[in-house]
């Protein structure tokens, strides 16, 4: 075997130091990158303006459900379904028609673990998970929500379930719509 000759040998060490010397500066360069980007990204606070204008989450996010009192039917198939047992209904016999009127539809949110297992066996599809990732509140009993008392464009809307609205519903003893009676939707429409 003849040996390598001392200028093909010179040329293979200049290349090793080159390729060593190329493989640091690229990886530097990506440090070097991201770190001035932190510098000119905006602020949280800037880019997202929350609370005002909240946080965007995606299509399938599971946030605080969305209830539609005006169709649910009391059926307790979301109860049932509830691996912790945090969905309380009240309902009594209804007066007009058949089936019931449900007066109180609580989720305590202390318990909730954002499953989603109750919205599957729901037959009206009138339970959802909404894509609002924030309640706060200053007591316990302000995680529990009674979807039958808030006002229905925030029980079904995206609107944010602030501590104002949810301890407006507390002071509230019947539910805002009752079967039999015009629905939010029917009102809206009549003034149009
Ligand atoms: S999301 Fe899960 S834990 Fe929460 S109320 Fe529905 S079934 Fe219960
Ligand atoms: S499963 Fe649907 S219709 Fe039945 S009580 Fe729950 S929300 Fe109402």
């Amino acid at each position: 075997m003849s040996e390598p000759s001392p200028t093909t040998g010179f040329l293979d060490w200049c290349r090793n130091i080159w390729l060593a010397v190329k493989t640091v500066a690229d990886a530097l360069s990506v440090t070097l990158g991201l770190m001035l980007g932190t510098y000119r990204r905006k602020t949280y606070t800037e880019a997202f303006e929350y609370p005002e204008r909240p946080v965007e989450v995606k299509p399938r996010y599971r946030g605080f459900h969305r209830f539609d009192l005006t169709t649910c039917i009391g059926c307790d198939k979301c109860a049932a379904a509830c691996p912790v047992d945090c969905i309380y209904i009240d309902k009594e016999k209804s007066p007009v028609g058949k089936g019931f009127r449900v007066t109180g539809f609580s989720i305590d949110y202390t318990k909730c673990m954002f499953c989603a297992l109750c919205v599957e066996p729901c037959p009206v599809e009138c339970i959802f998970m909404g894509s609002n990732f924030d309640l706060s509140c200053y007591t316990r009993d302000g995680c529990i929500v009674d979807f039958a008392k808030l006002p229905v464009t925030v029980a079904w809307g995206q609107a944010s379930l602030n501590p104002t609205v949810v301890a407006a519903s507390k002071a509230i003893t019947e539910p805002v719509w009752v079967k039999g009676e015009e629905t939010p939707v029917d009102r809206l429409l009549a003034v149009r």
